[in-house]
């Protein structure tokens, strides 16, 4: 028998993932994930899990609350680890009783990890707290919707003191404010409607009892929609910290393996940006790569690395072959300031080009290189030859280690972004055979340095480019002096 995990994934900000929910999906064999589950998320899942989206389509068939339930049962009962995804707090309106109810049926070992709910999240991320002393001491959350009768004595509800909130309700604004202000409530109440709270679709609409139905209209706010009611809503003009960072509003699409896209994500989550993190390519070590050459490394005169993948991998590869790296007498070239503080975390001082791209280290290298000169490059197949060939041309004996490759990850659903940042020319080349290009026209990109732009202007796109071709660079772009 397998073990079943009911969590809540957050309200869409992918960063109010608890970490207990991190820590079983990392472990999970089988994710289930509803549409209001942050897709980030599912890049922290082990590259072999199996995914199933069991949210609606348009014009496919979804999956009913039945079907769900026994496609959980059936790989628990087959002795996997599931995972399953729901948006906010599983049992906060999100079925999660009804599927532990199953589980505990069946007999099947569970748990239920709580997760931030919209409910409280989408106020805090308007500005709005959820109670204040004095003003509001309670909280009310209700769903507008059910499958059966809904029961809300409106007559009690509009004599209740502190906040309101209500869930699916945005279909029922009219109805819920005619009902309060049919039993009382005041009609210069304010009120709020939260559409796609805590990411950078996040649109607030704000007005009073009795005009806040027409506002919405007026407004076109569509789900997923929360409605506040009470004077705590007063306070977004002042506490309106989120909508007012410099990236808010942006989603940004950044295409890289995992490991490496986190620095340039965590800076512009920081920003308030949301971040699309498209894995578009996948490093897969060849290993034994190393294994032909290991007698001869010592004999080389330089060895330039040319990604921090290949810094990453050639050590490792020589730590497992317990190999002492004090036998290598090369001089050691990196491309690119990350591979250089890649080295250096292993104890190499690195020569660096000024430009970070093949081109810059040739002209570098060249200076001190002779004719015969053994020279290694440990790097990934199939990357531009550019080097391999001007070395050869100037007398260069030249040797190539592939020790890795990268490999196309498997499509990705609501891919729509603000801004596409790639970071190589792998990277667009990945990106366009996923996605196409299509995507792309009339969007705002920026390539990593200009090999990368020209990469993209072969296919009719044209990229913004960094003055300094780093991460720093590109946040420079995005946020100028920030
Ligand atoms: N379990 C979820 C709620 C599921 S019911 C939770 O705890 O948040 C689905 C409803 O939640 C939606 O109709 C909407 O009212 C609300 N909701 C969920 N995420 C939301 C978001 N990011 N923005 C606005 N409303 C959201």
């Amino acid at each position: 028998m397998g073990k079943v995990y009911l969590i809540g994934a957050g309200p869409g900000d992918e960063e109010l993932l608890t970490l207990k929910a991190l820590r079983i999906i990392k472990e999970a064999d089988v994710i289930l994930y509803d549409k209001l589950v942050n897709i980030n998320i599912l890049n922290y899942a082990k590259d072999e899990a199996k995914l199933i989206f069991c949210g609606k389509e348009a014009g496919k068939h979804y999956k009913s609350q039945e079907e769900i339930n026994e496609l959980i049962i059936k790989y628990a009962k087959e002795g996997y680890v599931v995972a399953r995804l729901k948006g906010g707090d599983p049992y906060v309106f999100g079925r999660g009783g009804e599927e532990a109810i199953r589980l505990f049926e069946e007999k099947i070992d569970f748990e239920v990890v709580p997760g931030v709910t919209s409910a409280i999240s989408a106020l805090n991320y308007s500005g709005i707290p959820a109670t204040f002393r004095g003003i509001s001491q309670a909280i009310h959350i209700f769903t507008a919707k059910s499958e059966g009768k809904l029961n809300i004595d409106y007559e009690v509800v509009a004599k209740l003191e502190g906040t309101l909130v209500f869930l699916m309700g945005l279909g029922e604004i009219e109805n819920i404010t005619n009902k309060l202000i049919e039993f009382g409530m005041n009609k210069g109440t304010p009120c709020a409607v939260i559409e796609n709270a805590t990411i950078s679709r996040q649109r607030v609409c704000v007005g009073e009892l009795c005009n806040i139905s027409n506002r919405v209209k007026e407004q076109m706010i569509g789900t997923p929609a929360i409605f506040v009611v009470g004077d705590v809503v007063n306070f977004r003009e002042k506490l309106n910290w989120y909508e007012n960072k410099p990236l808010f509003g942006k989603r940004i699409c950044i295409t890289r393996p995992k490991k490496q896209a986190v620095n340039l994500k965590n800076k512009i989550l920081s920003f308030g940006g949301e971040v699309l993190e498209l894995p578009s390519i996948r490093i897969q070590r060849l290993d034994g790569s190393i294994d032909g050459y290991i007698d001869r490394i010592s004999s080389y005169d330089y060895i330039i690395f040319t990604s921090v993948n290949g810094v990453e991998i050639f050590f490792d590869e020589l730590i497992n072959m317990e190999f002492d790296i004090r036998k290598i007498k090369a001089k050691v070239y990196a491309i690119g300031e990350k591979t250089k503080d890649e080295l250096k975390k292993r104890g190499i001082i690195a020569k660096c080009g000024v430009q970070f791209t093949q081109e810059g280290i040739f002209e570098e290298i060249k200076k001190e290189v002779k004719s015969r000169d053994k020279i290694l490059i440990p790097r990934a197949k199939g990357a531009r030859n550019f080097l391999v060939e001007a070395l050869k041309n100037i007398g260069a004996e030249v040797d190539e280690i592939y020790l890795y490759e990268s490999v196309l990850e498997k499509k990705r659903k609501d891919i729509e972004c603000d801004i596409y940042i790639f970071t190589s020319t792998s990277t667009v080349r990945n990106f366009i055979s996923l996605y196409g290009k299509e995507v792309l026209k009339g969007k705002r990109i920026i390539a990593i340095g200009p090999i990368t732009a020209d990469e993209l202007r072969k296919e009719g796109l044209n990229a913004e480019i960094p003055k300094e071709y780093t991460i720093d660079g590109i946040l420079n772009i995005l946020v100028g002096g920030c």
